[in-house]
């Protein structure tokens, strides 16, 4: 089934023009802007323009032509950035256990600095 996606959601009234961003990258199916609350030097979301909730529908739904540029996207953002030598992060936060906050998909685009390892272990059991 279809994810519901919310029309009202803060980044489809980005991708509308109803709320600024700090735009980095754009193209026919990608939007890329800052983080306005950027947990590294350099923090970027990158979007599909049309309406996916997250990888799921975005994976069963989207054109190959949409997933190809949104990908490619990624790379011309990290090497425009100046963070494909060093080194980045990219992921998308899906869903309840993911802790996804807004419902538009989008791919986080992280660095600029030593990020570290990249999820907490599990307590161990006794
Ligand atoms: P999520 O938890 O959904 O993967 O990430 C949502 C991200 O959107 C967070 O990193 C948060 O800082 C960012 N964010 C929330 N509201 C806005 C906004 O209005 N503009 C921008 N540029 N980023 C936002």
């Amino acid at each position: 089934m279809a994810e519901v996606y919310d029309t009202e959601n803060i980044f489809a009234k980005i991708l509308r023009g109803e709320l600024p961003c700090d735009k980095v990258y754009e193209d026919e199916h990608v939007l890329a802007f800052k983080d306005l609350y950027p947990k590294a030097p350099v923090h970027v979301l990158i979007l599909p323009k049309r309406p996916y909730v997250s990888v799921t529908d975005f994976s069963q739904s989207a054109s190959d032509a949409e997933i190809a540029a949104w990908i490619r996207a990624a790379g011309n953002v990290a090497r425009e950035l100046g963070v494909a030598e060093g080194g980045y992060r990219v992921l998308c936060n899906v869903g309840r256990d993911g802790h996804q906050e807004v419902a538009h998909l989008h791919m986080h685009l992280v660095g600029g600095r030593d990020l570290g390892g990249m999820i907490r272990r599990e307590e161990r059991q006794p």
